[in-house]
């Protein structure tokens, strides 16, 4: 099964001409399809005998890819879309050839230290210092759940005793903290925006106080958010981190999405006191140039975090020689290299390229503001802070909207899904694709 055969060598030309094909080309948008419906086109394509590869990878290029919404359009618009640089994606296909282990230092040393270069650069601009460090996770889902189960074990040693915990985040924090305190059986402290949507240190020390004041419960961590997955709001790093190390509580920097901005300097200062935080979560797969799925997770001291998350036994005891082992900084064990397409993409392109990237699609979005704003039928809900336009139709009810939503992806013109505030339908385009261009903007709103 592993002779490198002329099969597999003729099969290895044709993933190779289809990836370039699929790398050099605005990919067609696509679309869902019911289950059913692929069924009766491929069938099981699970056999004894197998369908060789040839045929499995036509099956793929031909039906199943073509069911998958191309994430990397430039008017893909909704959600978070991806945007992964040639030189990440060319890379990616190097790690998948190459069975390369990221756990531990002893088995990647090169690749690890690739990746912590990677973070390093990412640790410098938030403006940790030389300490810092951590590990590339799957998600912002697992990289703040990793935080905070950290900055718990570190309130248990700080505060004796105590058996409920809690952590203290705005209403507008993303779900996956909600998840996160699920999972970790501590109640949420929620501090309410103010009318700029930003939550703000004043009244998260408020609530903390309130809440120690009339519960047994003590706060392990404050969440702040940088930027709103929604909306791409920054809430008040430096109130908010202040609210926490006055209480003696971790400040976390939940910045999956907007933390990117960092190497934007026409933004930059929208992220004072991310240097004062303990810990910080971006996802190069959001709006740094890295395919799905990474995201780094760093801790201002990372000797916390490993106290926390090594997993001992007598099989792996022999990885534990002082060296720096990323699996012992997260909630996992076996770990791809994932933040490898993004060191390659960084180190071959250079930083220079990230922050002219990052400006363009931060004038995009600037120029799109101001399109929706000229626009008759559409008012725009607030200026962008970063790459998030959002904004309403006027007069349309909500299943209007999604009506409209899916009539674009229907005419394969777009991608962009309605979203709500404060209970009315909106809808929102997330530009972190260097491709999309103002024309692209321009033939969205034009339906509108
Ligand atoms: C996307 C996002 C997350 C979750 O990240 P995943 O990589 O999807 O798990 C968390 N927080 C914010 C602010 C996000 O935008």
């Amino acid at each position: 099964m592993h002779k490198f055969t002329a099969e597999i060598e003729a099969l290895a030309q044709e993933v190779l001409a289809y990836s370039l094909d699929r790398l050099k080309n605005d990919p067609p948008l696509d679309g869902p399809r019911s289950a059913a419906d692929l069924f009766a086109e491929v069938g099981n394509t699970i056999s004894a005998k197998g369908l060789g590869g040839s045929k499995t990878l036509a099956l793929f290029t031909e039906v199943l890819a073509q069911a998958c919404i191309s994430t990397d359009h430039p008017r893909y618009l909704a959600y978070i879309p991806s945007a992964p640089s040639e030189y990440a994606s060319l890379f990616d296909l190097v790690v998948g050839a190459s069975a390369l282990y990221g756990g531990s230092w002893q088995e990647g040393a090169g690749a690890v230290f690739a990746e912590n270069q990677a973070l390093r650069w990412l640790s410098d601009l938030a403006g940790l210092p030389e300490s810092a460090g951590g590990v590339f996770v799957q998600g912002g889902t697992i990289g703040n759940l990793s935080a905070l189960v950290t900055a718990r074990e570190d309130a248990r040693k700080k505060f004796p005793g105590i058996k409920q915990w809690a952590i203290a985040c705005s209403e507008e924090a993303h779900s996956s903290i909600a998840t996160a305190a699920q999972v970790m059986d501590v109640e949420i402290v929620t501090v309410a925006v103010r009318d700029d949507l930003r939550m703000h240190g004043d009244d998260i020390a408020a609530a903390i106080d309130a809440y120690h004041a009339t519960s047994d419960g003590q706060v392990c961590a404050v969440i702040a958010t940088s930027g709103t997955t929604n909306l791409g709001v920054i809430d008040d790093l430096v109130g908010a981190a202040k609210a926490a190390h006055d209480r003696n509580i971790w400040f976390h920097v939940d910045g999956a999405y907007g933390l990117a901005g960092l190497c934007a300097p026409s933004i930059r200062e929208n992220f004072n006191g991310i240097e004062l935080c303990d810990s910080f979560i971006v996802d190069p797969h959001k709006w740094l140039f890295a395919p799905y799925d990474a995201c780094a997770l760093v801790y201002r001291d990372p000797d916390i975090a490993r106290a926390t998350h090594t997993q001992h036994a007598s099989y792996l005891d022999s990885l534990h020689d002082g060296t720096w082992n990323p699996s012992d900084y997260a909630i996992q064990l076996t770990r791809r290299t994932r933040g490898l397409p993004f060191w390659f993409s960084l180190a071959a392109a250079g930083t220079d390229a990230y922050t002219d990237a990052m400006e363009e699609t931060l004038q995009v979005a600037r120029d799109a503001a101001v399109l929706v704003k000229e626009h008759p039928n559409l008012e725009l809900l607030r200026e962008p802070d970063l790459s998030i336009v959002a904004f309403t139709r006027k007069g349309w009810s909500k299943a209007q909207y999604q009506q409209w939503s899916n009539q674009l992806l229907e005419d394969q013109i777009g991608f962009v899904t309605p979203s709500s505030h404060d209970g009315e339908p909106i809808l929102r385009f997330a530009i972190v694709n260097p491709w999309t261009t103002i024309a692209d903007i321009k033939a969205i709103l034009a339906t509108l």
